[in-house]
């Protein structure tokens, strides 16, 4: 049985991950940590994400329930994460984090700690996204530069960071397979006369609305005709689910850095 801590666990992943959990076998929850100023702090975490209680009550504090745990299932954001695994890394305890908008000044500190722990990070913990993933870096080699990359995503009213971790792991991808720097290539919104687009540039646009959950396109537009390969999330499930996928896979790994590519042996 694999003990799961959920960090986060009173906002809307925190709450989905652990009603997955308990639709799922060889899994627990271990324990359920909010900030330290969360208003439902010691009340039984279940009865918080609507499970009914569960007898584990809301901590405001990963250092004492990381204790009964194996792994640590992390949706908060980029700077309490990389707080967190500082935490998992000392104790040697596995982590999954699906908080997005890591710097890539982050993203070194946390391949530092990943050498003394087990980590997946994943801007995108979907199994369907993740299939995107390598199509879209094939295609991307196949077509090669006749054809125009343009990315677009949309997401719900209350998202924080834009574009999303996975638009912009999505350009990346494009942009490795067509040998171009993703950071000197994306183009991020238009706006104005600002003439002819420019043969290698990535656009970027990002849509806010409502409740969408998540959706995802890439095109690829050459003269005469376009290939778009889309995903769309029809609830916060399926990122749960593979959050899930990935603590029960990275517990029997060596320490590292893995993405949901690893763990779904994409690569
Ligand atoms: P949310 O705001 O509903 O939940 C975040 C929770 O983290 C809140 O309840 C907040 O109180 C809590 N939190 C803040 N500081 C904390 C701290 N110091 N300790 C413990 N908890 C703390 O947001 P959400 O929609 O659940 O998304 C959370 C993150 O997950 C975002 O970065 C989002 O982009 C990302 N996300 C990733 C995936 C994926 O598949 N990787 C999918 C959906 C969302």
């Amino acid at each position: 049985m694999v003990r799961a801590i959920v960090v986060g666990a009173a906002g809307r992943m925190g709450a989905t991950v652990m009603r997955a959990i308990r639709e799922t076998d060889g899994i627990e929850i271990a324990g359920a940590v909010e900030r330290p100023d969360h208003p439902f702090l010691n009340r039984d975490v279940g009865e918080v994400s609507g499970l009914g209680e569960i007898g584990i009550p809301l901590v405001g504090d990963i250092e004492g329930a990381i204790k009964a745990g194996d792994v640590v299932i992390d949706f908060t954001n980029a700077e309490v994460s990389l707080r967190n695994l500082e935490v998992c890394s000392a104790r040697g305890v596995a982590a999954i984090i699906g908080s997005t908008g890591f710097t890539p000044q982050q993203m070194e500190r946390v391949a530092h700690l990943a050498k003394k722990m087990r980590c997946v990070l994943s801007p995108n913990m979907s199994v369907g996204v993740n299939v995107m993933f390598k199509v879209v870096g094939e295609i991307a080699r196949i077509l090669g530069d006749e054809y125009d990359v343009e990315i677009l995503e949309a997401h719900h009213r209350f998202k924080k960071d834009s574009p999303s971790g996975t638009a912009m792991k999505l350009g990346e991808i494009a942009a490795s397979a067509l040998k171009r720097d993703f950071h000197q290539v994306g183009v991020f919104g238009r706006k104005g006369v600002i003439g002819e687009r420019k043969s290698k540039e990535i656009g970027m646009q990002a849509v806010r609305a409502g409740d969408i959950v998540g959706e995802h396109t890439v095109i690829f537009g050459g003269l005469g005709e376009r290939v778009e390969v889309t995903h769309r999330s029809h609830s916060r499930d399926n990122f749960a689910r593979g959050a899930i996928r990935a603590a029960k896979w990275v517990i029997t790994q060596p320490n590292g850095l893995y993405d949901m590519g690893d763990v779904l042996g994409l690569k």
